[in-house]
């Protein structure tokens, strides 16, 4: 067993290492009352696992959390970007931003400004950009005429 690399308790995978300050600023007060500030932490982004955090004694899920958890939750409404609040809808273009094209330029702009704050707003503790160009990629540029039918 490598103690370094802890492995999410219900999927063995393994996860990210999150700072403490990230669990205590998105845990819900209930959730904080048992935090254990001396283990290390780790995130788990499998999409189909209900586990969001885990140390070697105990594990937090997407409940836990005063946030929906984007990479566990398929809803539109789920921010990609949570520091100033992208949605996937958002990116979509079908949010109040009609200039999604321009939103990774525009998150972009604020990480220089320094004005991120994805330790303490975003459950993977870490910049959402990633996601948001994932997100982004994955919308289809040109939707079909019709929708295909299935009979
Ligand atoms: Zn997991």
């Amino acid at each position: 067993m490598n103690a370094l690399q802890l492995t999410c308790p219900l999927n063995g995978r393994p996860g990210k290492v999150v700072k403490l300050i990230t669990l205590k600023a998105l845990l819900t007060p209930q959730a904080l009352t048992r935090l254990a500030p001396l283990d290390t932490y780790y995130f788990c982004s499998d999409p189909v696992c209900p586990v969001v955090y885990y140390s070697a004694s105990h594990s937090y899920r997407e409940g836990d959390l005063k946030v929906p958890v984007f990479q566990k939750d398929s809803n539109s409404n789920v921010p990609v970007c949570y520091c100033f609040a992208y949605s996937r809808r958002d990116l979509a273009g079908e949010g109040t931003h009609k200039d999604a094209k321009h939103i990774p330029e525009v998150i972009r702009g604020h990480i220089r400004a320094n004005r991120c704050g994805c330790e303490v707003n975003n459950p993977q503790g870490s910049c959402c950009l990633g996601n948001v160009i994932q997100t982004i990629d994955a919308i289809p540029t040109s939707a079909p005429d019709h929708p295909t039918t299935t009979c």
